[in-house]
């Protein structure tokens, strides 16, 4: 059968699909640049896995305490190998990527500390963990102060700002590496490092944390290669593969680990207890599968912005910039815009295809926010997913797909919801 065929078959016009070609055919040099990030980033883990010694027994049940659970305190190892830190933990209790940075502060902020985060606002759900927004169990209940400093209109660091804000009380740094709901830039490794070694020399004992979440993998290169001390992220995101049902990671400093572990379960218990409970071979199994399913993302997110950046909407980042993060902004200027292409993406799902994604108010965000996601893991966002808060500028957030093929598909697939919905026409 032709592709044509089975492409309309999925609701595809000839003339989408003509669109997205002649799109794809413009992109390969780009296209084979990911590809050899993704070939470094498969070395550097396969090679973290064989210096581990990985066998079949990691992949084994362990239930009850956990202790001496082999393949979660080897996986562990690999971790700390692939982000070169000194330890990791990674674990299925960890819930989410809020979880996991929520437990790398409240671990290692005591009373009378203060927080900063250098590069403005963070991500939505951090506002109720810091308490920017007052919440139960926020780390301002705690008597932990926060200060932010916001960005320069150029969407980059205020340095003299920032050597303003660092005060006595200073003791922990919160850097977002990736924009998240937001449209700054997400930031190079390369310009994260530049940021730990300004904050450094101001004073070395401060802790740098970096919220790696979307980022994993996207360079060759991780924060925790240029200074970072704490390395965060989600297991539904990146470093998952799209095979982790659960879980969150920090990599980083041994005694800031030690600090999250005894955070996570209890003084005196730390990494010793918490049984991974089958889900071992998902975690090493989609860890290995992460740098390519990463590269299907971007690749994804770069067609989104080429496609829509012709049909003459802002995109973020632009079709031609480096990418630092999976996540593709696009200006949609309307809410039936972002309705239409959050549906859209829903529609190419393998899963839940039948469903219509509507507006809802989800905990721990600010504003209605509409979810399309088609996932084999629920609210997985390195499968195929797409989000938008229904606020101005009306823009969506797109980011994953485990395979390129399906990126492509639901890129068209919105593009063809929003010409249905008569928001945008090809010429
Ligand atoms: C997703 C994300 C989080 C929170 O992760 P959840 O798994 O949704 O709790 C935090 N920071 C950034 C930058 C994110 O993208």
């Amino acid at each position: 059968m032709r592709i044509e065929q089975i492409y309309k078959e999925l609701g595809i016009s000839k003339a989408v699909l003509d669109f997205g070609q002649k799109i794809e055919a413009t992109l390969q040099e780009r296209f084979a640049d990911i590809d050899n990030i993704a070939e470094y980033n498969q070395l550097k883990i396969i090679h973290a896995m064989q210096k581990n010694r990985v066998d079949a027994s990691c992949f084994n049940y362990a239930s009850g305490y956990g202790y001496n659970d082999y393949g979660r305190d080897t996986l562990e190892a690999v971790y700390a190998t692939t982000f070169r830190t000194e330890s990791a933990l990674v674990r299925p209790q960890i819930t989410c990527g809020t979880h996991a940075l929520s437990i790398a502060l409240t671990a290692n902020l005591r009373h009378g500390d203060e927080l900063l985060s250098p590069v403005g606002k963070p991500y939505d759900t951090l506002e109720e963990v810091i308490g920017i927004r007052s919440s139960k169990g926020s780390l301002a209940e705690y008597g932990v102060s926060y200060k932010q400093v916001e960005l320069k209109e150029d969407g980059f660091f205020d340095y003299d700002a920032i050597a303003k804000a660092i005060s006595k009380k200073t003791k922990l740094v919160t850097i977002q590496r990736s924009k998240g709901y937001q449209t700054r830039p997400s930031y190079s490794v390369k310009q994260i490092g530049a940021l730990i070694a300004f904050i450094k020399n101001i004073n070395p004992k401060l802790i740098c944390m970096v919220d790696n979440c979307y980022g994993e993998f996207v360079e060759t290169m991780e924060p925790s290669d240029v200074g970072a001390d704490m390395v965060v992220g989600s297991l539904i995101k990146n470093p998952g593969g799209g095979l982790a049902p659960v879980g969150g990671y920090i990599a980083g400093r041994f005694d800031l680990i030690e600090n999250c572990a005894y955070r996570l379960t209890s003084a005196g218990l730390g990494k010793e207890v918490g049984p991974s409970l089958g889900v071992m071979q998902s975690f090493y199994q989609g860890f290995f599968l992460a740098p390519t399913v990463v590269a299907a993302a971007i690749k994804g997110a770069i067609f989104a912005a080429n496609i829509y950046e012709q049909l003459g909407f802002s995109v973020i980042p632009n079709g031609r910039e480096s990418r630092h993060d999976i996540i593709q902004a696009v200006h949609l200027g309307t809410p039936e815009g972002v309705i239409a292409f959050c549906q859209g993406i829903q529609g190419a799902a393998p899963v839940d295809s039948y469903v219509t994604p509507e507006p809802w108010a989800m905990p721990g965000y600010e504003s209605e926010v509409i979810m399309a996601a088609g996932a084999f893991v629920q609210g997985s966002s390195i499968e195929l997913s797409a989000d938008g808060p229904i606020k101005p500028p009306y823009g969506v957030y797109f980011q994953g797909g485990l395979t390129w093929p399906h990126g492509k598909l639901g890129i068209l697939s919105s593009l063809q919801r929003l010409i249905k919905k008569g928001v945008v026409t090809l010429s």
